[in-house]
């Protein structure tokens, strides 16, 4: 499948690559560069990058963005089972969850009703929830207005992450 989809987009399924998906099968989780590169430290960081890229545009691997400069990778559908995250906006900490068959129905529904009426083909939907994980919970200060209507949540710095 990997090398079909490669194909596809004039790329090869070079010895590189295939460590590559390897490696984020292994993982089982999404990663970071450079959690793949202590994963696989015989692969060059360089090269990684570029095929993480290539795997990417072919759609074998999925890129999760957390805030602009962070990154995380796992391995597209059907390589990995249809899920969702939670990501942490404080540590980038990111969970995969299972929804139950019949709300994925529903999302995907509701979302084709929506892209027929502005004319736009859908392929896939992608639903990351973002919060604060337990660890960063203590973080967040509910700062509630007078009229109890609206939530702001204050960040204060992250002590764990201090030094
Ligand atoms: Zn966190
Ligand atoms: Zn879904």
């Amino acid at each position: 499948m990997v090398r079909a989809r490669l194909a596809r987009h004039d790329s090869r399924y070079t010895p590189g690559r295939r460590r590559l998906v390897e490696a984020l099968m292994g993982a089982g989780r999404p990663v970071t560069l450079t959690e793949i590169a202590s994963s696989a430290p015989d692969l060059p960081v360089s090269s990684t990058y570029r095929n993480l890229s290539v795997l990417e545009r072919s759609g074998v691997v999925n890129r999760i963005l957390i805030r602009g400069d962070r990154a995380y990778f796992e391995l597209a559908e059907p390589l990995m089972s249809h899920h969702h995250h939670l990501v942490c906006i404080s540590c980038g900490a990111i969970t995969d969850i299972h929804l139950d068959d019949e709300l994925e129905e529903m999302i995907d529904l509701r979302l084709a009703e929506a892209a027929r009426r502005a004319a736009f083909t859908p392929l896939r939907h992608m639903l990351d929830l973002h919060g604060h994980c337990s660890r960063c919970l203590h973080l967040v200060e509910d700062l509630t207005t007078e009229d109890g209507a609206t939530n702001i949540l204050r960040i204060n710095p992250p002590a764990h992450h201090a030094g």
